[in-house]
C-alpha cells in the first residue's frame, strides 16, 4: 500500500474504502471484514452516514491493532459552529469506540460557520484527539476565505473527483497550499464504466475500468476512497499496485474532464 504524507508528516494509505450508503449492519461488517483481510486499513465514514458504530465494531472484531487503521469521519452541516462541533466530535468518538480519530473533516462549507468550526478542529488537533484535520467540498474561494484565519492549515481537502470532474486548477491550488487532494465518488458512482476511452484503455492494460481509474488517482498523488460492499469489487479495487499507466494515457484521462458533477455543488449545498 502506497501512502501520501500530509503537511504534518502523517502518512495516509492512498487507497481507502468509502462506506456511504453501506448501512450499519451485517453487510457493512462483512464488507469491512473482507476489506481488512484484503489489506485496506483506511476507512472513510461520516456522522451523516450513520455507521460510525459499525466501523468501530468491525475494527474491534478484526483483532488488528488500532494504530494500523486510518479512520476518517466528518462533522455534519447541522453540527457546525465551535461548541456544536466539539459535541459532535465526542459523539463520533464514542460511536467509533476509539481514543482518537485519524482524520476529522468539515463535511461541507456552511456559510458563516467555517471559521468557528475550523477553530474547533484546531482545538481537537492540539488536544491530540485527532491526528489530522481537513475540509471537504471546499472550492478555491472557500479555502481562500478560510486560510487567513487558520493557525493550522487544513491537511486534506476531500472533493468529488473522477474523469468527468478533474478540477485541475483546484488540484494545483491545493498542491501550492500543501493541502492533499482526496477523491470522493472516484468511480463517478458507477458512471465510469460506460466511458469509451476507459473501455479502450481497459483492454490495453488488461485491467478493469475501476482499476484503471483508481490507478490514475494513485499516479496523480490523489487519495481515493471508492465504495463497495461486494467482496469481489472490494478486492478488485485494491489490486492496483502492479501496473503503471503511461504518461500520455494519464493525460488522455485528464482530458475527459467536462466539469460534470454526480453530487451536489458546494456553492449550493451546505
Ligand atoms: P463511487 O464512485 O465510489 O462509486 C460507488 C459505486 O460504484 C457503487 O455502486 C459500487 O458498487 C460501484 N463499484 C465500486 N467498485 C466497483 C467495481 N470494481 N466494479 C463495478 N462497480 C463498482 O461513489 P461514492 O460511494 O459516492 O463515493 C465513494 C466514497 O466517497 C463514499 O462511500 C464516501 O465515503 C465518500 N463520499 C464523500 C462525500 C463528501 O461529501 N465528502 C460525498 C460522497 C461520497
Amino acid at each position: 500500500m502506497q501512502t501520501i504524507t500530509l503537511n504534518n508528516g502523517l502518512q495516509v494509505p492512498q487507497l481507502g474504502l468509502g462506506v456511504w450508503q453501506s448501512g450499519n449492519g451485517e453487510l457493512l461488517q462483512e464488507a469491512l471484514a473482507v476489506a481488512f483481510e484484503t489489506g485496506y486499513r483506511h476507512i472513510d465514514t461520516a456522522a451523516f452516514y450513520h455507521n460510525e458504530a459499525g466501523v468501530g465494531q468491525a475494527m474491534k472484531h478484526s483483532g488488528i491493532d488500532r494504530a494500523q487503521f486510518f479512520i476518517t469521519t466528518k462533522v455534519w452541516n447541522e453540527d457546525q459552529g465551535y461548541a456544536q462541533t466539539l459535541k459532535a466530535f465526542e459523539r463520533s468518538l464514542a460511536l467509533l469506540d476509539s481514543p482518537y480519530i485519524d482524520l476529522y473533516l468539515i463535511h461541507w462549507p456552511v456559510k458563516g460557520k467555517e471559521r468557528d468550526t475550523w477553530k474547533a478542529l484546531e482545538f481537537l488537533y492540539r488536544e491530540g484527539k485527532v491526528k489530522a484535520i481537513g475540509v471537504s467540498n471546499f472550492l478555491q474561494h472557500h479555502l481562500e476565505a478560510l486560510l487567513p484565519y487558520c493557525e493550522i492549515k487544513p491537511m486534506i481537502n476531500q472533493l468529488e473527483h473522477h474523469p468527468y470532474l478533474v478540477q485541475k486548477d483546484l488540484q494545483d491550488f491545493c498542491r501550492r497550499q500543501e493541502i492533499r487532494f482526496e477523491a470522493w465518488s472516484p468511480l463517478m458512482q458507477g458512471g465510469v464504466f460506460t466511458i469509451p476511452l476507459l473501455q479502450e484503455l481497459s483492454l490495453k492494460y488488461n485491467k478493469t475500468i475501476a482499476q484503471l481509474v483508481l490507478r490514475w488517482n494513485i499516479q496523480n498523488s490523489i487519495i481515493s476512497i471508492p465504495k463497495s460492499i461486494h467482496p469481489e469489487r472490494i478486492k478488485e479495487n485494491f489490486d492496483i499496485w502492479n501496473f503503471e499507466i503511461e504518461a500520455a494515457d494519464l493525460q488522455l484521462i485528464d482530458h475527459l474532464d467536462k466539469a460534470q458533477r454526480v453530487g451536489p455543488d458546494p456553492d449550493v449545498f451546505g
